[in-house]
């Protein structure tokens, strides 16, 4: 029945598109997660070339009792696009669906399929003059299906939101192998349910995305970046609201990052020159994008920080020079997760809070770790204006990662999501669930909604075959 299964397969995307253990190949690049949390086996790595071959996989999957795992850039950091170890799931990778079909500048949209990297669909609009605003750290590697399967997130959501609020159409193809060609360029239609809303963020449980209507915009004259010291998370709050009020909308990134966070960047990737780290608690990164000039944008940036100096704000602040000043900014922010990776195995949360909670939820749960785990080392940065912070626990200097995790993960987590949702908060403000966060959303979700998901899943995806197990615990 398995050599049937994967017989059918090489028939319908032929034979270099289905790779197996048994055929030789090397498949640790789609079987082990970004970071190196789950190792699995899958039946088959499948790579459809093109929608008709995905639906034909499905059908054959489906048909046969295989679940599917859908997979893009595989750099999702919930163990949500790796098979499990049964070695009877086929791992679908859409890589190969990776052409740009259509662009009108008129309508402000870009049509795209799944596979392509979310680096080149930012270069596509670029060509025509426009912005596709998503932008976050694995850009040159994930996929703008995996992007919407997750509903990602990343470093402009203040201005432009999460890649659902990028999306205006989807082409997917259902659990039972049919097409929904919803891929609509429209920006009004309340002709019923909002199946477009319920595909994005399922990760890969509800439907296996295939192409996708993306809403660019207006590229801005400017984008000036400044990088300012602040001597607390309350003062980071202010200066927030400040540049809210002074820049409006120009205002499109807003990151914080703390001081330990810094020290990791500064130690493994000792080439980046980290302005201001060493004097203060945290420090920010804004980001103004301006649509008249340059010196607009500068002049406002002056006098933004200027009242912040003055209001006691900020303790010290630079404007990038040039646009590669702006870069060289961005790649420290970027670095960070790299550099504690670098550091060793951590657990990594991914939380939300209102923001105006952000300082007391950090000054309560620090102290409780520090009270449980003397010596554990916080990692704390960054979407301070979306009120999304990765909350990242390392471990004391000296001890060994893993030990770490092994003994202290399960304590830690329930920790901190107690607080978060003390704070109402979210365990999962842009990574999503996968199956590392399956069991907790159980105990943190509300339960009518857990029991809707239920029924929603089991509407769509009767069988259980698309990616069983993540988002909604078995
Ligand atoms: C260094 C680094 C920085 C990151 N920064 C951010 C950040 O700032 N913001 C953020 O939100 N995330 C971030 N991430 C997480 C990750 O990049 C995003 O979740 C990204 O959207 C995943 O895209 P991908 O193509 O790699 O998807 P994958 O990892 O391949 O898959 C992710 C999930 O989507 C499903 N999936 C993938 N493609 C499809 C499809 N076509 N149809 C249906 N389901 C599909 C998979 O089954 C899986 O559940 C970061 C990751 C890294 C490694």
């Amino acid at each position: 029945m398995v050599s049937t299964l994967v017989d059918h397969l090489r028939r319908i995307v032929g034979s270099a598109h289905v790779l197996t253990r048994d055929g030789g190949t090397d498949l640790s690049a789609w079987e082990q997660d970004w970071r190196k949390r789950a190792h699995g086996q899958a039946l088959a790595v499948v790579r459809p070339g093109n929608t008709d071959e995905v639906v034909a996989v499905v059908q054959a999957c489906a048909a046969a009792g295989h679940s599917i795992v859908p997979q893009g850039g595989n750099t999702g950091l919930v163990v949500g696009s790796v098979p499990d170890d049964s070695g009877s799931q086929v791992l679908l990778s859409l890589t190969r669906l990776n052409r740009v079909r259509a662009i009108d500048p008129a309508n402000l949209t870009l049509t795209v399929e799944a596979g392509c990297v979310l680096q080149a669909v930012q270069e596509a609009a670029d060509r025509a003059g426009l912005l596709f605003p998503l932008s976050l750290a694995a850009e040159g590697s994930c996929t703008i299906g995996g992007n919407l399967a997750t509903n990602a997130g990343g470093t402009q959501v203040l201005r432009y939101g999460n890649a659902r609020e990028l999306c205006l159409g989807l082409e997917v193809v259902t659990a039972q192998g049919e097409v929904w060609h919803g891929l609509s360029g429209l920006r009004k239609d309340n002709t019923g349910y909002a199946l477009r809303d319920l595909i994005i963020g399922s990760e890969g449980t509800l439907g296996i995305i295939t192409a996708a209507t993306l809403k660019l915009h207006p590229r801005p004259a400017c984008r000036l970046t400044a990088w300012a010291a602040v001597p607390s998370l309350d003062a980071a709050v202010a200066l927030l609201g400040l540049a809210q009020g002074r820049l409006g909308a120009g205002l499109t990134g807003f990151e914080v990052m703390g001081q330990f966070a810094l020290s990791l960047v500064d130690r493994h990737m000792p080439q980046l020159r980290i302005p201001l780290w060493q004097q203060a608690p945290f420090c920010v990164l804004l980001e103004n994008s301006d649509s008249e000039s340059e010196s607009h944008a500068r002049s406002q940036f002056e006098q933004l920080l200027e009242s912040a100096f003055e209001d006691g704000l900020v303790t010290d602040a630079v404007v990038a020079e040039s646009l590669q000043q702006a870069h060289g900014l961005w790649h420290i922010r970027e670095s960070i997760p790299l550099a504690q990776a670098e550091e060793g195995l951590n657990i990594k949360h991914d939380i939300s809070i209102p923001v105006s909670r952000i300082p007391v939820f950090c000054a309560e749960t620090d102290a409780l770790l520090q009270r449980e785990i003397p010596g554990v080392r916080l990692v704390n940065f960054g979407h301070l204006g979306d009120g999304n912070l990765h909350y990242n626990v390392q471990a004391p200097a000296g001890d060994d990662p893993a030990t770490f995790l092994r003994a202290h993960e399960e304590r830690v987590n329930t920790l901190v999501f107690d607080q978060v949702a003390r704070h109402q908060g979210s365990i999962s403000a842009e990574h999503g669930v996968g199956s590392l966060k399956a069991a907790k959303l159980t105990h943190y979700k509300d339960p009518v909604a857990l029991g809707l998901m239920r029924q929603i899943k089991q509407a769509l995806d009767p069988q259980g075959i698309l990616n069983p197990g993540r988002v909604l615990s078995p």
